[in-house]
């Protein structure tokens, strides 16, 4: 007999594990939402394609994952290949991203205080990046006081919302291209573009945007959709999820802080690993789909406090088919947190571009932020959970901060895991 499992949440978390299991076991997946792609969701607005949160586009540096995932669609003909043109808006004018290799495009006194800066962090013992103690003192190690005050830090203090001494420094590796200082010189002399930066071309579907990504994984899937799970408990043996489902394991991907009230097992110890993790912090996303005029930019990113906007996100730049319903080119425009339709009506009246709102949407998961100890309170609530049989993947299951190609990686483990046993 085939195992039974339940999978709870549709994002790219659930739908990949669900394809991964699909030969050993008899899959469920419930997801609360109308329709599949949790972060990856877009919407047709008049036409127009609408990424609800952000602007999703895929690259993936893991083979084995690269392989999986390009042997799900037909990368020549769904896909299109760009290169990532983004900036930074600075004193009204537009900065080559990423800022350490555009120092030329500084005023002179600025450029002093930088050059003196990484000297300075030249001549100390080189430290590597994980010895710092947490987010801003590495931000200030690598990079020296007058870039981190210019714009690391008033750029990731918009994102996070938070202090950034308190973000802890796990979540970095392989998100952001760790500084070196002569690669930094050799771009400014040369005006050469580095090679290793993240994102410096990504794949993006021709039609669709994210959502095709979402809809073709969901495909052959028992999926379940508007079926929000709400209880969790075990019976003779089985799991038997909202009085109506019945397994011999579940895979939550959805927010682990809201386990707790969902879980009735009776089990102390595993209470005690579910209420440790309620108190994690996360951020929202607001986001303002707009009409704008004409550029060649895929981000743009904005670290001065004149507008709360952090970044816009030019979608559509990255496939023609996404502006199908207006003359002129769409884009998003990004806040951090919880800002209402009027406010950000006036905020984008700050922004370059031309910018006429079409649509809008509020995400309350977005980022996750770590601390110290959060990778610590997650793998011993996993520890708790896997003798239930329940077990967690994803970004807000697993409080990490996964890129698609990440999450994708992280459902194959379990899924080996899950076949091993
Ligand atoms: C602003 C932003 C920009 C990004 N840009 C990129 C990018 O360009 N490229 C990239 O690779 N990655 C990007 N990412 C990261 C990417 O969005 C995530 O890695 C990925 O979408 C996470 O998928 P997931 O399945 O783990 O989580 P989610 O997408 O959150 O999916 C979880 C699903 O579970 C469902 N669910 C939750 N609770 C329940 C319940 N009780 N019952 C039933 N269903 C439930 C939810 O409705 C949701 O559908 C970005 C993220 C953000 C926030």
């Amino acid at each position: 007999m085939k195992k039974r499992i339940l999978i709870i949440g549709a994002g790219i978390s659930g739908l990949s594990i669900a394809r991964f299991l699909a030969d050993m076991a008899e899959v469920v997946v419930l997801e609360k939402a109308e329709k599949a792609g949790g972060l990856i969701k877009c919407d047709l607005i008049a036409g127009n394609l609408f990424h609800k949160v952000g602007g999703h586009v895929f690259n993936a540096k893991n083979e084995t994952i690269s392989e999986w995932f390009w042997s799900q669609f037909d990368r020549d003909q769904e896909f299109i290949k760009a290169k990532r043109n983004a900036k930074i808006l600075f004193n009204n004018k537009l900065i080559g991203y990423p800022i350490e290799n555009y120092l030329y495009e500084f005023d002179k006194e600025t450029v002093q205080h930088v050059i003196a800066d990484l000297l300075q962090i030249q001549s100390a013992t080189p430290k590597a990046p994980f010895e710092y103690e947490n987010f801003e003192a590495f931000l200030v190690g690598s990079f020296g006081a007058t870039l981190y005050n210019l714009y690391f830090k008033p750029y990731n203090q918009k994102i996070w919302n938070t202090d950034l001494s308190k973000v802890a420094l796990e979540w970095l590796e392989g998100k952001l291209p760790m500084p070196d200082i002569k690669e930094i010189i050799l771009s400014n002399v040369m005006k050469e573009e580095e090679a290793q930066m993240v994102h410096s071309t990504f794949y993006y579907p021709r039609r669709g945007g994210s959502q095709f990504i979402a809809n073709r994984l969901a495909k052959n899937s028992n999926i379940k959709t508007s079926s929000p799970v709400n209880g969790i408990r075990k019976q003779a043996g089985n799991i038997v999820v909202n009085s109506t489902y019945t397994a011999d394991a579940i895979i939550y991907t959805g927010d682990v802080r809201k386990l707790h009230k969902m879980i009735k097992i009776e089990d102390a110890d595993l209470q005690q690993a579910l209420l440790d993790v309620t108190m994690l912090k996360s951020n929202g996303t607001s986001n303002l789909f707009c009409e704008c005029d004409e550029n060649e930019l895929s981000w743009l990113y904005i670290p001065e406090n004149f507008t709360s906007a952090h970044r816009i996100i030019y979608t559509g730049n990255f496939s023609p088919d996404n502006n199908q319903g207006s003359s002129r080119k769409t884009c998003v425009v990004e806040f951090s947190g919880k800002v209402s339709f009027e406010e950000m009506q006036l905020e984008i009246k700050k922004l370059p571009g031309n910018l006429t709102p079409l649509h809008h949407n509020y995400e309350p998961n977005s980022y996750v932020i770590q601390e110290k100890d959060t990778r610590h309170k997650i793998a011993r609530l996993k520890m708790q959970l896997e003798k239930h049989q329940i077990y967690l993947t994803g970004r807000f299951a697993e409080w990490e901060y996964y890129n698609m190609d990440k999450a994708l990686e992280a459902s194959l483990n379990l899924a080996r895991h899950i076949t091993a046993i």
